[in-house]
């Protein structure tokens, strides 16, 4: 059994259909949930760069832990720099460690 289904309307009828429940109002997207003690921008920053090298292999392949709160653009695509960063991981030894 197949989901899709085809939809072919009689050629002697108009070709427009109308939209059901028009009347509905519009869904707000909803605010993301923001911390109390967001960083700043400079503030973050400084953090990423003096945690730029993993404390346990020396290496500089660390990427950043973030929570899922960043703010949303109109495509509810998370808009880079926005969410709260929570620590790093190092993609060379696997090691983890909190953002200070
Ligand atoms: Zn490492």
């Amino acid at each position: 059994m197949t989901l899709l289904k085809l939809f072919a309307p009689p050629l002697d009828s108009p070709a427009t259909i109308p939209f059901p429940n028009q009347d509905l109002p519009a869904i707000p997207l909803p605010l993301p949930h923001r911390r109390g003690s967001a960083m700043s921008v400079l503030q973050r920053s400084r953090t990423i760069f003096e945690n730029r090298i993993c404390p346990d292999c020396r290496q500089a392949s660390v990427s950043t832990i973030e929570l899922a709160d960043g703010l949303r653009d109109a495509w509810s695509f998370t808009i880079p720099g926005t969410a709260s960063l929570v620590g790093f991981h190092c993609k060379h030894c696997g090691s983890e460690w909190a953002a200070r």
